[in-house]
This record gives structure tokens, C-alpha cells and sequence, in this order.
């Protein structure tokens, strides 16, 4: 095995803590605080990405050894390895909510790969850090198998996401309150290992400008530029605001990507918006089943819906906007800030019609006929509980050579995308299937022939995607000492465009049994 490399950039450039003891405090004018994993009795391996592990270089006999699992239990350290908690601040909700930080999240290195790639190793659940505030620093099985398995379910969608390497249980009981309701339970503990190269947030910029911190903050900038935007060459004024814009634009792409897939984040708060344009911490996300943009599973926001599906790509607009201040002292006008900010609105509604244009295997999107003919097929499949992923998926078997079948014939490749029966009426059919009649003549100036459409089409439109319920069935095996489903799912999560052969029951639409049970539809931030 090639020898596991680490190059701790982020501590040799920017401000460290200089206090050194693990309890709860403001920490000023640092990026970071060097903090240990506590020690777990019994580390016990449930599942680790084999692709993760490859980009690493880890060997499978590495991955399968007794070491591995200490080491991403926290009980042992590899050479080079240097633990540290990130402090950055955040809007929560819509208000600041001053320094949060790496509160169960410890960093154990930037490691190094043959292909001179990096990567930041950071475990999620390993214990109380100075940023801990009242919260005790560990996670719970069902979150950090929801983490696990969605991280690499995105990735294998082409959502750009940062990773995860394993899971493992920790031996330890975990007291939660899953909804909040005063009925708080033990439950296994466990830890995550995310791989990302970079975990930088808004929220890490902001916590500076909040203090008047300027130094700090241009440090940060710097080093992120230097780090994670390398292309855009020495750090100036002029580059800031190019790196701003990219940003923007990275941010877009991620949108408009949550949009085609149907992932709700659920706590989209400034804190966990990646400064490179990365889906980060999973906590209470979930996936659209009938397309419904006002669905959020975060029953935290049940009231206000701030993070709904179908607001997401307006958040990111806000969140942008209160980076867009946390620069600001180094940019000293505002204008050129507004200006980015008018950039991400036009590149993402540019973006997004280009993929809605992709979803239904159109070449290009033509102006206001084809914005009609999306606005009103979103619209007609919002009237009755309509599976999203099926739909899209199904609709290449919708026979488009004849215009003169009938609203039965054109709906019938579609029909395992309804959840209830009863709401096909007559009007809800004829509307859908007139709908059908016009998408049958778009696609006669479609310049692309129906193989190349259907290849298009399932290129964007996933068979597979990680279904709340299916994380939930995985949860409670592994609570049972079984994590042969989490294994099953992460294989099938790693094709999610392609027909797999046996595999069907994951591509179904959500059981009626999961309707409306905890972990399938409802969430909670407690993890
Ligand atoms: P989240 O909304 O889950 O991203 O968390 C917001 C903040 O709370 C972050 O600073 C987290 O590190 C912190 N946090 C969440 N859960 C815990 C926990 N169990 N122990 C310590 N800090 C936590
Ligand atoms: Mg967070």
C-alpha cells in the first residue's frame, strides 16, 4: 500500500487557538482549535465506500483490518494526523446566530494521495470540541447512516457533495430526543467519516467580519483562493471578486442539480453552505416523492418552510447575499457585490432551463414556448400525488409517434408514477395527456433522433435515488446488528441512471406504510 501521506495546509497557514484545553468558549482571531476524539469502547465497523477508499489509496486490506476501525472510530491517530475543530459562525433561519463551529465534527488531516490529490478526513461524532455550546459532540446510527448513504448516492448522481468514507458504531449509548417531545431515548452511537477537499462554509467568513476580525478574514480569503480556486491565480482585490463570482456560479450549479434530483437539503443555514459549491452536512434532508414544491422534511420548519424544495434555489440567493457582507471589508463597495448577485439569478434560471430542457430531451430550450411547456407540466403534476423520479424516468416510454392515442394510452407508461388512484379523474387525464399531445410536437423540431433523446433523457433523469424510506429500512436493520441493506443500497446508489437487473424494488415509488412514519417523512435537526 502506498503510504498514507498528510500535509495539514489549513493548520501551517491560518491562525490556530492558543488555547489548548477541550471545554466550551469563544475562540477569537483563529480559524481552528486542536482538539483529540474521545476513545469508544467497542468500534465496530457497519460500512465503508469502496470508491472513497480507493481515491485514497486504501488498500482493502487496510479497509477490512482492525486498524481501520480504530482509526475511524478516533481511538488511534496514522502518522500526520493533527485533529482539529473549525470555528465559523452562521445564519441560522434567517438570523445570525453567532460562533457555531466544528461542534461534533473533528478533522484529522489533509491527506495526500498518489495523484497528488487532497483531501480533508473529518469524523462526525467523535466528541464535545470547543464549539460544542451546550451539545454533547456525538451522533446516532439513523444520522449517520442517512449521511453516509446520501453522500455517496449524490455523488454516483453527478451532485457535486462531499463524501463519505465509513460508518462505524461505537459501542456507546446516545440519549436523543428524536422530535423534540420529550421522550428522549438511548441510541448506538456511531461515527462518520467524511473526505472532502475542502470544508470551508459561508459561515467561516462571516464569524470574522461579525468580530471586525478583517485580518483573519483576509487570511481565510487568501488561503481559499490559493487552496480551492488555485485557477484564479494571486489573491488581489480583483480576484476576490472574481472568486466571489465563482462562487455564485458554483452555488447555482448546485441548485439547479438539487432541483433535477429532487433533494430537499431541509437546513440550508449559511453554516452549511460549502464555499466550494458542495452539498454539506446532511442532517434532516429528504428526497421529493410526489412533486410538491412546498415539501419540506425538516419538521423543525414545519412552520415557515424557509428550506421547501421549491425555495431552495432563493435561499442560496440569501445566503450568498450575507457572504457577499462577509467580504465586504475587503472590497469596500457594494456594487460590484449586487452585481454577482444579479449574476447568480441569470446563471441559475439559464442553468435551470438547459437542465429542465435535458429532463425531457430537448437539445435546447426555446424561449418562451419551451418555459410554457415546463411551467405547465410542473404545474399539472403538482394537481395529484405524482412521483418525480418516475415520472421523469417513465417518460421516454410514453409513445410520442402518435398523437392520436387516447388519454388512457398516452398516460399508461406513467401510471406507476400515481400514488392515488382515486385522483386520476377523467379532467386530471385529459389535462396530462394534452400536455403529452404538445410535448409529442416539441419533440418533432427536436433535433436529436429517439435514441440519442432517450439516452439524454436517462443521462439526467435517475431510476434510482436514495428514497427516505429506503435509508429508513437500511437504519433499522443496522439497529439490529444487520448493515447488509446499507451495503445493498450503497451498490445500487453507485448506478443510479442505469437498469439494474434484480434491483427494481429500490426504483419503486414510497410504500403507503411509509407515508407518514418518523425517518420516512418527518425529520428533525436531533441526530
Ligand atoms: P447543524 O444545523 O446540524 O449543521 O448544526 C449547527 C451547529 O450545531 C454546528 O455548529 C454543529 O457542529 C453543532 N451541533 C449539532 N449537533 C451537535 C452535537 N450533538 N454536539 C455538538 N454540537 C452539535
Ligand atoms: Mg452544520
Amino acid at each position: 500500500m502506498h503510504t498514507i501521506q498528510f500535509d495539514n495546509q489549513f493548520l501551517k497557514k491560518l491562525p490556530a487557538d492558543c488555547e489548548s484545553g477541550n471545554y466550551v468558549r469563544q475562540v477569537h482571531d483563529a480559524c481552528y482549535s486542536m482538539v483529540e476524539p474521545i476513545k469508544v469502547s467497542q468500534p465496530q465497523l457497519v460500512a465503508y465506500s469502496s470508491k472513497v477508499a480507493e481515491q485514497l489509496d486504501f488498500s482493502s486490506d487496510f479497509c477490512d483490518s482492525d486498524e481501520f476501525v480504530e482509526v475511524f472510530s478516533g481511538n488511534k491517530q496514522l502518522d500526520g494526523m493533527q485533529p482539529y475543530a473549525m470555528c465559523y459562525g452562521g445564519h441560522q433561519f434567517g438570523n445570525w446566530a453567532g460562533q457555531l463551529g466544528d461542534g461534533r465534527a473533528i478533522n484529522l488531516g489533509q491527506l495526500i494521495n498518489s495523484k497528488n490529490e487532497r483531501y480533508i478526513l473529518q469524523l462526525k461524532g467523535a466528541g464535545p470540541t470547543p464549539y460544542s455550546r451546550s451539545a454533547d459532540g456525538l451522533a446516532v446510527l439513523r444520522s449517520s447512516v442517512r449521511e453516509f448513504l446520501c453522500s455517496e448516492a449524490m455523488y454516483h448522481l453527478g451532485v457535486p457533495t462531499t463524501r463519505a468514507l465509513s460508518v462505524v458504531l461505537t459501542g456507546e449509548q446516545v440519549v436523543r430526543d428524536m422530535f423534540y417531545d420529550g421522550n428522549p431515548e438511548p441510541e448506538p452511537g456511531a461515527i462518520v467519516c467524511r473526505v472532502s477537499p475542502c470544508f470551508t462554509r459561508f459561515g467561516s467568513f462571516e464569524i470574522f467580519t461579525s468580530r471586525g476580525q478583517t485580518g483573519v478574514l483576509e487570511q481565510l480569503v487568501n488561503y481559499t483562493i490559493d487552496n480551492d480556486f488555485p485557477a484564479l491565480g494571486k489573491p488581489c482585490r480583483e480576484v476576490y471578486l472574481q472568486w466571489f463570482r465563482e462562487v455564485c456560479e458554483h452555488t447555482a450549479r448546485l441548485m439547479v442539480d438539487w432541483m433535477r434530483v429532487g433533494f430537499v437539503h431541509g437546513v440550508m443555514n449559511t453554516d452549511n453552505m460549502s464555499i466550494t459549491g458542495l452539498t454539506i452536512d446532511y442532517g434532516p434532508y429528504g428526497w421529493l416523492e410526489n412533486y410538491d414544491p412546498q415539501w419540506t422534511p425538516n419538521t423543525t420548519d414545519a412552520q415557515g418552510k424557509r428550506y421547501r424544495y421549491g425555495h431552495q434555489p432563493q435561499i442560496a440567493q440569501w445566503n450568498l447575499f450575507k457572504l457577499a457582507n462577509a467580504i465586504y471589508p475587503l472590497i469596500k463597495q457594494a456594487q460590484p457585490l449586487q452585481e454577482m448577485l444579479n449574476h447568480y439569478a441569470e446563471f441559475y434560471n439559464s442553468s435551470w432551463q438547459t437542465m429542465m430542457a435535458s429532463k425531457l430531451g430537448l437539445v435546447e430550450f426555446n424561449g418562451d414556448e419551451d418555459e410554457a411547456l415546463i411551467m405547465d407540466l410542473l404545474n399539472t403534476l403538482k394537481l395529484v400525488e405524482t412521483d418525480m423520479t418516475i415520472f421523469f424516468r417513465r417518460l421516454t416510454e410514453v409513445d410520442v409517434s402518435n398523437p392520436h392515442q387516447s388519454d388512457d394510452e398516452f398516460l399508461a407508461p406513467l401510471i406507476d408514477a400515481y400514488y392515488v388512484e382515486d385522483q386520476l379523474t377523467n379532467t386530471y387525464k385529459s389535462k396530462m395527456a394534452d400536455w403529452l399531445r404538445r410535448y409529442t410536437q416539441r419533440l418533432a423540431t427536436n433535433s436529436l433522433s429517439t435514441s440519442d433523446r432517450i439516452k439524454l433523457m436517462n443521462s439526467v433523469n435517475p431510476k434510482y435515488v436514495l428514497r427516505n424510506y429506503l435509508a429508513q429500512l437500511a437504519i433499522d436493520k443496522s439497529a439490529q446488528g444487520d448493515h447488509s441493506l446499507v451495503n445493498e443500497i450503497l451498490e445500487v446508489m453507485r448506478n443510479p441512471y442505469e437498469a439494474q437487473p434484480g434491483k427494481e424494488k429500490f426504483a419503486q415509488k414510497r410504500p403507503d406504510w411509509a407515508r407518514h412514519r418518523p425517518g420516512c417523512s418527518m425529520l428533525s435537526c436531533s441526530s
